[in-house]
């Protein structure tokens, strides 16, 4: 009995039929692996690298400094995904080696992936990091960029995978509303994508995440937030590559079943959420998943959405 508590609690992703949803880690370093090993994650779906280089500001840490954080972040993972964000600097990450000095809005200005085709040497070396840190190991690394608007966002991101020599599946962030819209074009770029539903909030209802005054219209509930979900989750799948959400919205265990019935591939989250969502999922069908994300996007409101969501996997 014991053992098939922890089965359920360490398994895999699954719904009540079968319909595997890999559940990953959200992870800030390397103090945060034993928590998701522990939590039974099925690899790492954001690894935050930001930590790395708040430590000098004045610039960016050797690549020899890089590699050795991101190999012992790797070597915790053997045979599991591990999907590595480059530098997400600016808005409500700043740098002041990257950082612009002063725009009037951060958050739409130079940061994530624009930061970094600015300074190109600090993506390559840190792409170069990455493809030295995993050399050798058993580990399937993906590494994607934040803040991808379009495809020549996309392009430039995967040339810079090449030329830095990575053997790596290359992604892009949707977090950026546009994004959303257009996923099947950035993947004739990238192999996958990731939502980043705290952005793509942000940006879809122009309400700063920073701010508590507006922290309504931040409610991953809302449904045109899940309207763009499910738009960016079908370009995927008609694309046949994976699109999982490793923003908030994925550690709440009901919004991770209308997620999972919106199309959405596997689900990353802070660890302690995992064994909530593991053991949510596990209670119902792919199409009570589904049933759920149509009602919810029937309604007009966030809190709406939710009860309708929940009237529906709980039977009512
Ligand atoms: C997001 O924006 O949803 C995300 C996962 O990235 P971050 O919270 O680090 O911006
Ligand atoms: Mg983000």
């Amino acid at each position: 009995e014991r053992k098939a508590a922890l089965a359920a609690s360490t398994g895999p992703g699954v719904t009540s039929d079968g319909h595997r949803v890999p559940l990953l880690a959200n992870i800030g370093g390397p103090s945060d692996v034993a928590a998701a090993v522990e939590a039974g994650a099925e690899g790492v779906g954001l690894f935050r690298t930001e930590f790395l280089y708040l430590d000098d500001s004045e610039r960016a840490p050797s690549v020899e400094q890089q590699t050795a954080v991101y190999r012992s972040v790797l070597e915790a993972f053997p045979d599991r995904r591990v999907v590595v964000r480059v530098l997400d600097a600016g808005a409500d990450k700043p740098l002041a080696f990257l950082h612009p000095s002063d725009e009037p809005n951060p958050a739409l200005g130079v940061r994530g992936l624009r930061a970094l085709l600015d300074r190109p040497e600090v993506l390559r070396d840190q792409l170069t990091a990455l493809a030295s840190a995993a050399e050798g190991l058993p580990v399937h690394l993906e590494v994607m960029a934040p803040m991808v608007a379009d495809r020549a966002d996309a392009r430039a991101f995967a040339e810079a995978c090449r030329a830095a020599g990575l053997h790596a599946k290359s992604g892009a962030m949707v977090e950026i509303p546009a994004a959303a819209l257009r996923t099947g074009a950035i993947l004739r770029e990238v192999e996958f994508v990731s939502l980043g539903t705290n952005d793509l909030a942000q940006y879809t209802f122009a309400a700063d995440r920073q701010v508590g005054a507006v922290a309504r219209w931040q409610d991953p509930w809302q449904p045109a937030l899940l309207d763009l979900i499910a738009a960016s989750a079908r370009a995927a799948a008609e694309a046949g590559k994976t699109c999982g959400v490793c923003g908030e919205a994925a550690a709440d265990p009901l919004l991770a079943c209308v997620l999972t019935g919106l199309g959405v591939t596997s689900l990353s989250m802070s660890p302690t959420a995992l064994p909530y969502v593991r053991s949510t999922l596990a209670k119902y069908t792919r199409a009570q998943c589904e049933r759920a994300a149509g009602a919810a996007r029937a309604e007009d409101g966030a809190e709406e959405a939710r009860r309708a969501a929940g009237a529906v996997l709980s039977g009512e």
